[in-house]
């Protein structure tokens, strides 16, 4: 069976709409970032810097962290030089600036001075599922260790309906991509994560009401992805979809639009 190599942060992609998910990782269509995906990158760099740092034993303030943010919001280039504009709608850049400070102020005093991490964006190579005929790559966000000593994945969301306005973490549509950085970390680190996985939701709302950090649980992530005899996991699925070659689109993705579909000029699932 050929082999397909996938990134792990792709995989919730070709769940949802395979079709894009072809448009691009398969025939490369590329298109400016929007500036949503942007603020979502600039938030996790800096809340990356401040974890990292802490985790390195020589910890950093928030503010320190802050200028990462600030560097990555505004960057022209992405981490392998290559040009990458943003697509800022005329939207002013300093609103989302604000956005992105404050939920970092927010989570770097709070949250993250909660977290036990004992890895922070975890480089993961290639791992081989030799029957499925794939290979995963990627990074994870974090491994946390909870208070009975267990692993687990934590991964940071943000966006506008990550945190509800009681508290909420949106967890829905998550279990593949966790369940995917789960066994990534597992093979990296070599130690099972058997605590539950978790989200750190960020919410990106414009006033400082909807400005919300918390946390949220979603059981079963690698069952979900790796199943059993009974039950197919989504990495089946996942492979039987690749190598079938049955990239069919979903208009009905909440990513259907102009804005984040590279195909969107020219799908003919669109109707
Ligand atoms: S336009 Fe919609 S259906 Fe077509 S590939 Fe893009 S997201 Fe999928």
């Amino acid at each position: 069976m050929q082999n397909i190599t996938i990134r792990a942060s792709s995989l919730s992609d070709l769940f949802d709409c395979p079709q894009r998910w072809y448009a691009r990782n398969i025939l490369k269509m590329w298109m400016p970032t929007n500036f949503k995906a942007r603020l979502g990158t600039a938030i996790h760099a800096g809340a990356a810097a401040f974890d990292q740092a802490r985790l390195d034993g020589a910890p950093i303030t928030a503010d320190d962290a802050a200028g990462v943010l600030v560097d990555t919001l505004y960057r022209k280039t992405d981490e392998s030089g290559e040009d990458e504009q943003v697509e800022w709608e005329g939207e002013d850049p300093s609103r989302y600036e604000q956005i992105g400070l404050a939920l970092h102020t927010t989570y770097c005093n709070g949250l993250a001075l909660e977290q036990d991490y004992v890895a922070v964006e975890l480089r993961c190579e290639n791992l081989h599922f030799q029957d499925l005929g794939l290979t995963l790559t990627g990074t994870t966000d974090r491994v946390y260790r909870d208070a009975d000593g267990k692993l687990g994945i934590a991964d940071i969301k943000s966006g506008g309906t990550a945190v509800a306005a009681d508290g909420t973490v949106n967890t829905g549509g998550h279990k593949a991509q966790l369940g995917v950085y789960t066994v990534l970390a597992e093979y990296a680190i070599g130690h099972p994560l058997d605590a539950q996985a978790k989200i750190i939701g960020m919410q990106t709302g414009k006033t400082p009401k909807a400005q919300r950090v918390a946390e949220g649980y979603i059981d079963g992530v690698r069952q979900a992805l790796v199943g059993d005899d009974d039950d197919p996991g989504l990495l089946e699925h996942a492979s039987n979809l690749l190598h079938a070659g049955k990239f069919y689109g979903n208009p009905r993705s909440m990513l259907c639009s102009e804005k984040f579909c590279p195909a969107f000029a020219t799908c003919k699932f669109r109707g």
